[in-house]
């Protein structure tokens, strides 16, 4: 946790923010999280340490550090935006039911190459893959109703 904590202040100092312990406690938060936090979410667990934080002042946080690019916005679908720490190429598994986001590697995507057409007439920053579909809590979930439902 010290660890993290000195790593998100040089961070941040790094990135010319002016250093408050709210925004390193908002920074830390997402560094440990592995679970794709909505900025409602990091709101909640910041809110613990900071009872009179504004939901704004960390929602505006979380637009700063992704428009240094210290965070990501992860493609969410419908839904409230999340955010990710996780900068090294990565992909997602977004689950429709629980709205859970896994994070995954994959070499064979690594290698997609960006249609021709594309590169010639835009500018891509950006590739990202999101597979969708039913994490294993979930397939169980519904495995498990459907035993119910069949006595
Ligand atoms: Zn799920
Ligand atoms: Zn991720």
């Amino acid at each position: 946790m010290e660890q993290t904590i000195s790593f998100c202040k040089n961070t941040l100092k790094k990135h010319g923010f002016r250093i408050t312990p709210q925004r390193i406690t908002i920074f830390c938060c997402l560094v440990n999280s592995e679970d794709h936090p909505s900025a409602e979410m990091v709101y909640h667990q910041v809110k613990r340490e900071f009872p009179n934080i504004s939901f704004d002042t960390v929602n505006r946080t979380l637009h700063c550090l992704t428009e240094k690019g210290l965070i990501k916005m992860v493609e969410s679908g419908p839904g409230p935006r999340r955010f990710d720490a996780h900068l090294k190429k990565h992909y997602h598994f977004r689950c429709c039911n629980c709205k859970k986001i896994v994070d995954f590697d994959c070499k064979e995507y690594d290698n997609i190459k960006i249609p021709d057409d594309i590169v010639k007439k835009f500018k891509v920053f950006r590739q990202d893959i999101v597979l969708e579909g039913l994490c294993s809590d979930c397939i169980s979930k519904i495995k498990a109703k459907n035993v119910f439902r069949a006595e």
